[in-house]
């Protein structure tokens, strides 16, 4: 039986502490307070001893996955390991200490920081210019899509209402797409996983307002083609939308805006040194190429100096790297991602079997165990299964494009051992659907909880003791 399974209010016993403080003088100050302002009786808390508490909070700090307790293969959302030593450049007292309201010409650190962060991203992306306005990835995307609306409309041209979005794309991008107030237009992808241009063309015209695109898309496949849709999607009078997102595997690789994007955002609480997930603080700066700088909103930082925290961890991840480093990082986590995909094809389906990026979907097992009377495995049960060995989760059933998806994105950071190991426990599991499939789906067996009803655990969570 784990400590955890005894809340420590249920270890609570009347008159137990674990504290004792000298008798002091400052007792007596509690009678000065009025009546109206003291509780009618002492708080609910448990008593216990030091101990009790010491291993209540260390439990409790142990039944959270994070990515410096495991390997985090979470698609879409580049769950690399972020190096401490930026942690420790975005505490330094003289950033830390600053004052939300300090007068503009006591911050010039701050602006040198986010003048240097607009040269190092443009030249990282092809772009000009970047805004640091947008604290996350929708954010930015809709911040861009008001700026490519912004482009049109300064040139009288009012009739183009309509944006493209890939049937691959991220969910994000046809919401944000929609709150801009433009109407929606899917394009097709082919077999191979990439945008068909020939089902492009019939959708262009001079409603077109542009195209948002992921290169590499969600499939981690890179849109060969980019180049070709690019001259198509400006030669109808459109604009390209970068969702830089999945930027990771492209630094210094290729640039966005050297494949013909016009306006695009980066997601620096992914690929720049701050951890996505958990709903913390996030930066998704909005980098435009030269026809649409004039359309920069100014200031090009958010109130009392933006999410500045984030800014200087992907501030200080880059000068780390440099200019040769930084591209290996791009290139490790495409590594990551084939030797992966290659060492389990045998046991997951894989759908797109070519070369990947940074990421890669399969669709389930390929012997999932099914029999008479007996349910196969299913993505659900080997995500569950992967807890049990101590691996966080791929990201499941997502993209759509696949009624099984498990989307894998390794990272740069993980050691060949950890990849390995990983590799391992996906076979095993695989073993262990075509042996005993009703044992993978009441997974996972170890962890402190099982399988919650995730609606309810969502909408209505029990956060609170009721004794
Ligand atoms: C994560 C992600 C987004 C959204 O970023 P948020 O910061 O979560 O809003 C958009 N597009 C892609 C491809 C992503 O992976």
């Amino acid at each position: 039986m784990k400590y955890y399974d005894k809340l420590i209010f249920e270890l609570s016993k009347p008159g137990r502490t674990g504290y004792s403080l000298p008798a002091s003088s400052a007792c007596g100050t509690a009678d000065a307070l009025p009546d109206g302002l003291k509780r009618g009786a002492a708080p609910a808390l448990p008593e216990v001893c030091e101990i009790d508490v010491v291993r209540h909070y260390t439990n409790l700090s142990q039944m959270n996955f994070g990515v410096d307790t495991g390997f985090y293969p979470l698609g879409s959302c580049t769950m690399k390991y972020n190096p401490k030593i930026n942690e420790e450049v975005a505490a330094m007292p003289g950033f830390t200490g600053l004052h939300p309201l300090q007068p503009a010409e006591t911050v010039k650190g701050v602006q040198t920081v986010y003048d240097e962060m607009d040269k190092a991203l443009a030249a990282i992306t092809g772009m000009k210019h970047f805004t640091f306005l947008p604290c996350a990835g929708a954010h930015g995307e809709l911040t861009g899509l008001m700026l490519m609306r912004e482009y049109h409309m300064s040139r009288g041209d009012l009739a183009r209402t309509k944006v493209i979005v890939p049937d691959s794309a991220h969910g994000t991008n046809p919401a944000s797409a929609a709150v801009c107030g433009l109407e929606i237009v899917v394009v097709k992808s082919r077999e191979n996983g990439l945008v068909d241009v020939e089902s492009l063309k019939p959708l262009l015209g001079p409603d077109i307002a542009g195209i948002m695109m992921t290169n590499p898309n969600t499939l981690g496949l890179f849109e060969r083609d980019i180049k070709e849709i690019a001259a198509l999607v400006h030669g109808c009078g459109g604009l390209l939308y970068y969702d830089g997102a999945n930027m990771n595997p492209l630094l210094g690789v290729v640039r966005p805006g050297d494949m013909g994007f016009d306006i695009m955002h980066l997601n620096l609480h992914k690929t720049f040194s701050t951890p996505h997930g958990g709903g913390g603080p996030g930066s998704g700066p909005v980098g435009v190429a030269d026809r649409v700088v004039p359309f920069l909103q100014i200031p090009r930082v958010s109130g009392f100096h933006g999410n500045f925290g984030i800014i200087l961890r992907a501030y200080a991840y880059i000068l780390m790297l440099g200019r040769e480093n930084i591209r290996m990082a791009g290139r490790l986590a495409t590594l990551g991602a084939n030797y992966i995909k290659e060492s389990l094809k045998d046991c997951y389906k894989l759908p797109i079997p070519t070369v990947c990026k940074h990421e890669f979907v399969f669709d389930g097992l390929i012997n999932d165990g099914a029999r008479e009377g007996v349910a196969g495995a299913t993505t659900l049960d080997v995500a569950k299964r992967l807890l049990d060995y101590g691996f966080h989760a791929p990201t499941i059933y997502f993209p759509l494009l696949f009624h099984q998806a498990i989307m894998i994105e390794p990272t740069e950071t993980e050691s060949l051992e950890t990849l390995d190991s990983f590799i391992g426990v996906m076979r095993k599991i695989a073993e262990e659907a075509a042996a005993d499939p009703e044992m993978l789906h009441s997974a996972p067996h170890n962890t402190p909880i099982g399988r919650p009803d995730e609606t309810t655990a969502a909408r209505q969570p029990v956060l609170k003791y009721a004794a």
